[in-house]
């Protein structure tokens, strides 16, 4: 779109959607395994390659949810998370997944405190699970987890092992979300040098970068990208799909088969049923996202929306909102008024124009439809 060099955009980014398993881990939310197979469809819908539907270990009804999605018949990958441990995987095979993520914590931190194992441990039970995945003909992932707290040396020794054992993607995990997005351009070309298997990260928000640091690991050579919709995720979530997915297309121009017209409409649904609502500023799905208030905007959008618009809202299935308020102007006013009502005199205009500043002032934010009830009540009066 704004013809930056960025190297080759041709290739294919592969979408992994994981609001299922780490979207899930949100606090507070909660899917029925009924919600998750109408999530998963819809995820389905929209286009993403690898669907993440669960950890299958952590209880049964994961793993009912994960079974149920495997035998969905989804055009989508389905994938199921186990730790590397044998009995984990036993359970992702139960399910029938397609793909295996496997993981293990690598940093100093993960190994003395949570897993109590050393490094050389925790790399022979991380191949050994590889192996083991491969044994039975499935797809395997393997995550470093907590990779950006683990010196390069650790994660090239870790990931050109696992490519021994000719697992199929590796993950490059910022599971605290500490990175940026020079680092994560840099690490991601640093791997890239050296093992040959396709790269995909896993970013968090707990700083906002999410999703420039998953954007900078595709610049640096990584072809999969970890997203959920809205963000959703432990903490402060992981990189929101719809933001990272229309950045690489729309201002990069990176070819994503997805049906973007759905972006919108999975967006609300996974709201509701997640009971997270956005904020009606959130980037593309917002209620604000392509609004208008001000006169000055709203005159550039009349005349033409590209004058305030990043992209056509319905590339999205966005719609564009007018708004009517303090910051109105005569022209957006009486553009409206006129095409609906054909020639009004200036001094109706006029009296419409201020009734919409007043109510503004008293912070609402009026619709269409509003100034239409205002334009009959002026009427009446004059
Ligand atoms: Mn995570």
């Amino acid at each position: 779109m704004f013809n930056y060099e960025v190297g080759n955009v041709d290739r294919e980014i592969i979408v992994f959607d994981t609001t299922l398993r780490d979207g899930e881990q949100t606090p507070g939310v909660c899917f029925s395994v009924e919600d998750k197979i109408t999530i998963a469809r819809l995820l389905d819908d929209l286009g993403v390659n690898v669907i993440e539907a669960g950890f299958p270990a952590s209880w049964r009804d994961e793993e009912e949810a994960t079974r149920l999605i495997a035998g969905e018949g989804l055009r989508a990958e389905v994938c199921g998370l186990a730790r590397c441990d044998v009995r984990d995987i036993d359970v992702c095979l139960r399910c029938d997944v397609d793909r295996v993520h496997v993981f293990i914590g690598t940093s100093d931190i993960h190994l003395r405190y949570k897993l109590k194992i050393d490094e050389f441990k925790a790399l022979e039970n991380a191949v050994k699970a590889v192996e083991y995945v491969k044994a039975h003909g499935l797809k395997c992932e393997f995550s470093c987890e907590d990779a950006t707290r683990t010196s390069l040396n650790r994660l090239l020794k870790f990931y050109s092992s696992v490519s021994d054992a000719h697992v199929d993607v590796v993950n490059v995990p910022d599971t605290v979300g500490v990175f940026t997005p020079e680092l994560m351009f840099k690490l991601i070309s640093k791997l890239k040098e050296n093992i040959n298997t396709p790269i995909s990260v896993h970013c968090h928000n707990d700083f906002g970068l999410a999703t420039s640091n998953t954007i900078a690991g595709v610049l640096g050579g990584a072809s999969q990208i970890h997203v959920t919709v809205n963000g959703l995720g432990e903490r402060a979530g992981n990189a929101c799909l719809e933001q990272t997915v229309c950045t690489l297309k729309f201002i990069y121009g990176f070819n994503i088969n997805l049906r973007f017209e759905r972006i919108a409409e999975t967006s609300r649904i996974v709201q509701d049923i997640s009971g997270v609502k956005l904020p009606p500023n959130h980037p593309l799905t917002g209620r604000n996202a392509f609004a208008h208030e001000s006169g000055i905007h709203v005159h550039g959008v009349i005349e033409n929306p590209l004058c305030y618009e990043p992209l056509q809202p319905e590339a999205i299935g966005q719609r564009r909102r007018i708004f009517f308020g303090k910051h109105s102007g005569r022209h957006g006013v009486e553009h409206f008024i006129k095409t609906r009502y054909g020639n009004v005199s200036k001094p109706i205009i006029d009296e419409v124009l201020k009734t919409v500043k007043a109510l503004g002032v008293d912070r609402k934010a009026l619709l269409e439809e509003d100034l239409d009830k205002i334009f009959r009540e002026v009427l009446g009066n004059v």
